[in-house]
């Protein structure tokens, strides 16, 4: 057996190209786009590319973008002053403090003044236990876990009544992902077994997998032979494991690596995500769906 590739790029362009109808005709109609501002404190090499990429998409989507980048020597009080400014500007329907913050400022306070409703990382405890509660509470699911259940539906994977096994228990994948698919609802209704590094005889839980979920960031730590046949495989993990010279710029860039063995998993799946590739292009495009989401709450069409 070949799996069928979750090709993350293609299913992105999809949903970029549906939103953006949305956002159009939103504007069209309310008069208001989407306002997403990304604050980014310092210039770690790594949160520059990302918030970069993060401001390219909500422009391409037509989005009012607000980048505020601050020196590395903010004080933690002005940055909550400042989380306190977009809380009450009524333009900016989703903030997101770019990770990680300098040593002189404790993360979680700034990330619990963020008002939940404009929480589009879903980060906040009251996000956190809205997505606990389910259905109608559930206002901003974390970005890669929504990313991930969006690639299996619309992969046509069968999801109810599913074996789901999880590997890994973070707060921002893990935890959120197994509480999404064990849910009452449309893409879930899972059974659920969540492994970390206290589970006995990993293999035999991962066997019974019909959706096997890994995100532990150990490169190749799923071997094949724990795969069902059929089974869809999300491999969440990105590993650099070296680097290589692009043949396109001529640059060093890293090479990447899944946590699961490739190449051979995919002889016995029936679905696979590639690294790079899968999971990865989704967790802006979710970043993007829940700011537009933030907007359609406050117009009361959601
Ligand atoms: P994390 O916070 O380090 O958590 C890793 C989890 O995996 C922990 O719960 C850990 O168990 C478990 N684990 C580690 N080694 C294990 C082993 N040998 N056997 C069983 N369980 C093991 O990592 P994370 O933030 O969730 O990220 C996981 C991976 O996903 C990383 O490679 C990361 O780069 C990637 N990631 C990708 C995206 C994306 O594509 N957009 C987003 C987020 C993360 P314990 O709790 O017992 O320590």
């Amino acid at each position: 057996m070949t799996a069928k590739l979750i090709m993350g790029t293609e299913i992105r362009e999809t949903i970029l190209e549906e939103l953006a109808a949305e956002v159009k005709a939103i504007q069209a109609k309310h008069g208001v786009v989407p306002g997403l501002v990304t604050i980014l404190v310092g210039e770690n090499p790594a949160s520059v590319s990302y918030v970069t990429l993060k401001i390219k998409t909500a422009h391409r989507l037509g989005f009012k973008e607000i980048q505020d980048n601050q020196p590395a020597t903010l004080s933690e009080s002005d940055l909550l002053a400042l989380i306190d400014k977009y809380n009450k500007d009524d333009s900016i329907h989703g903030i997101l403090v770019q990770l990680p913050l300098p040593k002189q400022v404790n993360e979680k306070k700034v990330l619990n003044a963020i008002d939940p409703d404009k929480d589009v990382d879903g980060f906040h405890p009251v996000n956190v236990g809205r997505l606990m509660i389910g259905g109608s509470e559930v206002k901003y699911p974390p970005c890669t876990p929504a990313g991930i259940q969006e690639l299996i539906v619309r992969s046509g994977v069968p999801t109810a009544g599913a074996e789901v096994v999880v590997v890994g228990r973070s707060n921002i994948v893990g935890k959120p992902i197994a509480n999404m698919m064990l849910q009452k609802a449309k893409g879930a209704n899972a059974t659920v077994t969540v492994i970390h590094t206290g589970t006995k005889d990993m293999a035999s839980h991962c066997k019974r997998a019909d959706i096997l979920i890994v995100a532990a960031g150990v490169p190749g730590l799923v071997k094949p032979e724990w795969i069902k046949p059929g089974a869809c495989v999300i491999d969440v993990g990105v590993n650099r494991v070296g680097e290589k010279v692009s043949e396109k710029t001529g640059q060093k860039v890293a090479i990447l690596k899944g946590d699961v063995d490739f190449d051979a998993a995919k002889q016995v799946a029936g679905w696979i995500t590639p690294v790079p590739g899968g999971v990865g292009p989704m967790t802006i495009t979710m970043l993007m769906l829940n700011t537009l989401k933030s907007l359609k709450f406050k117009l009361g069409i959601a």
